[in-house]
């Protein structure tokens, strides 16, 4: 089973892709993680994106998307991937479908996390204290949740229209939205 989560920033993604990959066995594939570490290894491409992941602006499809092909193409994690912030966009979602089909692998679940700008400033805010991301203050924040909203509506009817589209109220309790989660993955057919 391949699960794609998204919703804003601080809308709980990270949480509860821990919940699913230890309670079902899956790997969680964070793009926004892959990029940070990139940029505390102060690599080549970690010198190249952190102005941009900085100001809340999305790093070039391609980086992403050679990323995500690294993953794909590798056996260990074959049917076993919760895409955890991507696709962001479109054309990633494309590039996606793309990718999975030439690996023989498909989604199953894409779960939307549904959650107000007011909530996620406190969420953030909170967040900041315990992991230092420079990209965690209010201002960056707005300017995040407003670049995911200005890409995502194309995504969301992309798998609305592939029938695998769930929207989670992200508003709720972390254990709630954990429970929610987990009714939606058992609920799929042949779910292991
Ligand atoms: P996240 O940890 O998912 O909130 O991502 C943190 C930052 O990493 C984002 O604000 C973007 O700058 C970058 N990023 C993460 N995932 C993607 C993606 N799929 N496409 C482009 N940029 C991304």
């Amino acid at each position: 089973m391949n699960i794609v989560i998204f919703g804003p920033p601080g809308a709980g993604k990270g949480t509860q892709s821990k919940f699913i990959v230890e309670n079902f066995d899956l790997y969680q594939l964070s793009t926004g993680e892959l990029l940070r570490k990139e940029i505390r290894d102060n690599t080549k491409l970690g010198q190249e994106i952190s102005s941009i992941i900085n100001t809340g602006n999305l790093v070039s499809d391609n980086i992403v998307g050679n990323l995500i092909e690294n993953y794909l193409s590798n056996k260990k994690y074959e049917g076993r991937l919760i895409f955890d912030g991507y696709p962001r966009n479109l054309i990633q979602a494309k590039n996606l479908d793309f990718m999975l089909k030439k690996y023989g692998q498909k989604i199953n679940i894409a779960l939307k996390l549904s959650v107000n700008l007011e909530t996620i400033k406190k969420r953030i805010s909170d967040r900041k204290n315990l992991e230092n991301r420079k990209d965690d203050n209010e201002e960056i924040a707005i300017k995040r949740f407003e670049t995911y909203e200005d890409n995502i509506k194309p995504v969301i009817n992309f798998y609305k229209d592939y029938n695998l589209l769930k929207v989670v109220n992200g508003e709720a309790s972390v254990s709630e939205i954990s429970a929610e989660i987990s009714d939606i993955i058992k609920g799929i057919k042949g779910w292991l």
